[in-house]
């Protein structure tokens, strides 16, 4: 082996002898066979891996622990959230298929409902899920499939999956749902008959703010075509990514556990504030825990950008649900690309702020919002 050809083969053929402890990263776009022999095995289902884009340990590794911990038979990982469901969604609907989707719907969501997918010929109702007749009028013949989410973004109504699985199965649809701020670990929504069940793998599964990843669970029917989905449309994720995903997952039990402890204290702490007009936090979410992220309304005269100045140490982002505790503007981030009307109609104002709940000292997290809380009413007051 000449210089050239020895820089660029190693390591070589030969099986490894060390063992890793983690799962090491497969980081490469293809795998390689002793011979053509060995190849045709793929073909035959006796060799799982063969291109990246199709499949690679590290994604399986990421859709196989999520699909466990929600119950499920099978998983399928993508590039991101919005990949991820929109792989669950085709696997369901095509051209000519129409979507009843709850109004409440995160922002991107609603975009490639609203959008995207009329491009696709697919159609998608808006309805307030809470009114069974109104979702029932909403089903038309086409009608498929039932979308949405565990715990709604940024208001945090817990949606009612049993009661919209009877619907689904009444009907004749399949139902969908996006368990991204629940996370399996308060929620599982295959227990309470949903089909499909989406995350953004960005947000809580990944859990360090490092990573842009997502994740579909079901049956492996469905399953199997989402997978195929994500092979043909491209959206695979990459093999580290997939593995600072199940890094993150590895973890998920103790942040929630932690967050969500400090998200009810600090909900209790902020009901008292006069800053504060209404706090939104679930009630009976799950007996685990009521989720980390704390909602709430400025009092009026109350300026959101001038409280935003008072809070140090917490990042103003606009995501959600990583380790230190943030704060985002749902008007000019997650609910940018909703119509004003429906903005209106769904409470989200320009007084609306949505905090995510750390893993830092409870203490800390409560008296900084106490102290910037007590700023704003002092400027309303002067
Ligand atoms: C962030 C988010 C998404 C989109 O996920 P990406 O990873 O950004 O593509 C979907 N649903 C919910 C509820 C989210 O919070």
């Amino acid at each position: 082996m000449h210089f050239h050809t020895q820089n660029v083969h190693f390591p070589n053929k030969e099986k490894a002898q060390e063992v890793s402890k983690t799962k090491p990263i497969y980081q490469t776009s293809a795998f390689t066979f002793q011979d053509f022999e060995e190849m045709e095995q793929y073909f035959s289902g006796d060799k799982s891996y063969l291109y990246t884009r199709m499949g690679n340990p590290n994604s399986d590794d990421l859709a196989k622990g999520t699909a466990d911990l929600e119950g499920a038979e099978m998983g399928a990982s993508a590039a991101s959230g919005l990949a991820a469901i929109l792989a669950g969604v085709l696997a369901v609907a095509k051209t000519g298929d129409h979507i009843v989707a709850t109004q409440d719907l995160y922002g991107g969501t609603y975009s490639l409902f609203a959008n995207d997918l009329q491009d696709f010929g697919i159609d998608v109702s808006f309805v307030d899920m809470e009114s069974r007749e109104e979702i029932e009028s909403a089903v038309q013949e086409n009608t498929v499939l039932l979308y949405s989410e565990s715990i709604t973004n940024p208001l945090l109504r817990v949606e009612d999956i049993e009661g919209l699985s009877q619907i689904a199965a009444g009907r004749g649809l399949r139902l969908m749902i996006d368990n991204t701020f629940a996370t399996p670990y308060l929620i599982r929504p295959h227990e309470s008959g949903a089909d499909i069940v989406a995350h953004s793998a960005t947000k809580y599964i990944g859990g360090h703010s490092d990573v842009t990843a997502g994740v579909v669970t079901g049956n492996k029917e469905l399953m199997q075509k989402a997978r195929g989905k994500i092979a043909m449309l491209g959206s695979n994720i990459g093999p580290f990514d997939a593995w600072l995903g199940v890094r993150g997952l590895k973890t998920l039990a103790v942040r929630m556990e932690k967050q969500c402890r400090n998200a009810a204290s600090l909900a209790e702490a902020l009901q008292s504030e006069k800053a504060v007009k209404k706090v939104y936090y679930p009630t009976a979410a799950s007996p685990e825990g009521n989720g980390a992220i704390v909602s709430i309304e400025l009092a009026d005269g109350v300026d959101a950008t001038a409280f935003s100045k008072e809070l140090d140490w917490v990042k103003v982002v606009p995501t959600l649900a990583g380790l230190e505790t943030s704060i985002t503007y749902p008007i000019a981030t997650s609910h940018r690309p909703l119509p004003d009307e429906l903005r209106e109609k769904l409470g989200v104002t320009a007084q609306t702020i949505r905090i995510s709940v750390g893993i830092e000292d409870e203490r800390d997290i409560i008296d900084i919002f106490q102290k910037a809380l007590q700023q704003s009413a002092a400027r309303v007051n002067s």
